[in-house]
């Protein structure tokens, strides 16, 4: 994680972009969260570090590192967006019962773009998959 806060960081460098204390502490809580925290999660978590940041500042230093393609943005209709500071190819397995994001790998589906492609004439820039389920923690719940 260290080393991806590094990478992180030099890129930071690369473009410009300041970095200050908050912006530090929020990269390097979701370099180090896999849970895909929300804008409120990172901000209660911080918010003893840091007093005077408040939710609205937590969100626009994430967009920043958005801007600069540090940080992904998960959205969800309705409910809060949550963000991923691991911009590896992975994809999301969401629990239905508790919101849990779980990474996992899968090869790129390269072909549905091509399809999606010839059939609808789009330039295709990208996809998103998610698979649903109940997380172990939640079906362990059930359970007992
Ligand atoms: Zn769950
Ligand atoms: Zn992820």
């Amino acid at each position: 994680m260290a080393v991806q806060l590094e990478h992180a960081l030099s890129k930071l460098k690369t473009t410009g972009v300041r970095m200050t204390p908050q912006r530090h502490a929020i990269l390097s809580y979701l370099l180090d969260s896999m849970t895909h925290p929300t804008a409120d999660d990172i901000y209660r978590a911080l918010e003893s570090k840091f007093p005077n940041m408040s939710v609205a500042t937590v969100y626009n230093n994430l967009k920043v590192f958005i801007e600069i393609g540090l940080v992904r943005e998960l959205t969800y209709g309705d409910s809060s967006s949550r963000f991923d500071a691991d911009m590896t190819e992975h994809y999301h397995a969401v629990c239905e019962q508790c919101g849990t994001i779980a990474d996992f790998e899968y090869p790129p589906l390269t072909d549905v773009e091509a399809t999606a492609a010839v059939q609808t004439g789009f330039q295709i820039r990208g996809y998103r998959l998610e698979v649903y389920g109940v997380c172990a923690n939640c079906t362990g719940i059930t359970k007992h």
